[in-house]
C-alpha cells in the first residue's frame, strides 16, 4: 500500500483488495468516509468545480488484477471487472456480437481518452440521471456486487438509485463487478439513442435505452429506462405494461403509451432542455424502439 500525502488531499493506493476492505470498514467505523478512485473522470470534474465533499481518496488503480477487465462465464453472463473501462469493452468482439446497446453507450461516453479511462462502475456510483453506460445497463437487467469486510451482496441495478445522487451502496463497500446476464433473444432487441445538443461529445438531454421482445408479432416482454427525464436514470415500468400485446403503432396505441409515460415520468425544465422537449422527445425515441423491433 503506498501513500500521497498534500495539504489538501490525501490518496492511498492498496495493492491488494483486502487492504481496501480493510482501509473502508476502518473508515466506516470512525464515521470518516474515504473517496474510492477508478479512473477519476468523475471525481477529477467535481474537483474542478470545487464540490469534492472528501478529502481522503482510496484511489483502486493497483487493484486491476482482482477487479480489472471482463469476462464471459459459462451460462453467458458477462462480468464486467470494476476497473474495466468503456475501450477494454469496445475491444471485446463478443461484446459487439451480444451486446451491441451497451457498445452504443460506450462508444457515445465523452471521446476516445475518456472511453480509456472512465469505468462502468465509476459511471453506475456517480448516480448522474444523465449517465449513459448505466441505464443500457439497466436494460439489460445487470446486478452490481459489492463487497466489504462483511461479505458480498448483489443489487439489481434497477434497484440500486435511492433519490438524486444517492445508491444503495454502504460507506464500507465498494462496487468488485457488473453482471450483465446472458441475453437469450435476438440483439435486434436492443436499442439505445442519446439525445443531446452535438452527436458526440454531448450530455445527455434525453436517453432511452430499452430491450423490446416479440412473440408472435406481439410484444412479450419490455425493459424501458430512461435518461434525464428523473432525478435518476430509471425504468418507467408504466410505459413497460402499456407496451406489452402490442403489435402495430396505431393512433391509439401511442397514445396510451404517451399517457402511460407522463404518469410515470416528470422531467424538469434545466439548463440543458426543458420539461415538454424532453416528454415529446422520449415519446418519439419508445415509438423508434417499438418500430426497430418490428422489422
Ligand atoms: C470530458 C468528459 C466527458 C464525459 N462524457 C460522458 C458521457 O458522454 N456520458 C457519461 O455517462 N459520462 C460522461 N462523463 C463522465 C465519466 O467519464 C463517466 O461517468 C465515467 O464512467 C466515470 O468513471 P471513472 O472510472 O472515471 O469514475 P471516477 O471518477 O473514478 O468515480 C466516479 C464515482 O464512482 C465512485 N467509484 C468509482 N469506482 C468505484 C467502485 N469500484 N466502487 C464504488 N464506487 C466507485 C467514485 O468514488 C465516484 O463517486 C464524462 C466525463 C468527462 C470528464
Amino acid at each position: 500500500m503506498s501513500s500521497i500525502a498534500h495539504s489538501a488531499i490525501a490518496v492511498t493506493r492498496p495493492n491488494r483488495l483486502t487492504e481496501a476492505l480493510e482501509m473502508l470498514a476502518a473508515r466506516a467505523r470512525s464515521d470518516a468516509p474515504v473517496r474510492l478512485l477508478a479512473g477519476c473522470t468523475d471525481v477529477l470534474v467535481e474537483a474542478n468545480h470545487g464540490g469534492l465533499r472528501y478529502r481522503d481518496f482510496l484511489d483502486l488503480s493497483g487493484l486491476r488484477s482482482e477487479l480489472g477487465g471482463l469476462c464471459w462465464a459459462e451460462d453467458g453472463s458477462l462480468h464486467i471487472g470494476a476497473l474495466c473501462t468503456y475501450s477494454e469493452l469496445l475491444n471485446d468482439a463478443d461484446a459487439q456480437l451480444k451486446l451491441p446497446m451497451l457498445c452504443d453507450a460506450s462508444r457515445l461516453v465523452g471521446a476516445t481518452q475518456i472511453q480509456a479511462r472512465g469505468t462502468f462502475a465509476g459511471n453506475v456510483e456517480n448516480a448522474s440521471p444523465a449517465a449513459d453506460a448505466a441505464p443500457a445497463l439497466m436494460a439489460l437487467d445487470a446486478a452490481v456486487m459489492l463487497r466489504s469486510e462483511r461479505g458480498s451482496r448483489t443489487v439489481p441495478l434497477d434497484q440500486y438509485y435511492q433519490g438524486y445522487r444517492a445508491t444503495a451502496r454502504r460507506s464500507d463497500e465498494l462496487i468488485t463487478s457488473i453482471i450483465v446476464p446472458a441475453q437469450p433473444g435476438p440483439v435486434s432487441e436492443q436499442f439505445f439513442r442519446k439525445v443531446g445538443t452535438r452527436a458526440y461529445q454531448a450530455i445527455t438531454k434525453v436517453g432511452l435505452s430499452a430491450r423490446i421482445r416479440r412473440d408472435g408479432g406481439a410484444i412479450s416482454e419490455a425493459r424501458v429506462v430512461a435518461t434525464s427525464m428523473a432525478a435518476t436514470i430509471c425504468r418507467v415500468t408504466a410505459v413497460e405494461d402499456a407496451l406489452i400485446g402490442v403489435q402495430d403503432l396505431c393512433d391509439d396505441t401511442r397514445r396510451r403509451i404517451k399517457e402511460a409515460q407522463t404518469s410515470a415520468l416528470t422531467p424538469i425544465d434545466d439548463v440543458r432542455s426543458q420539461a415538454d422537449y424532453r416528454n415529446e422527445v422520449f415519446h418519439r425515441l419508445v415509438m423508434q424502439a417499438v418500430a426497430q423491433t418490428q422489422s
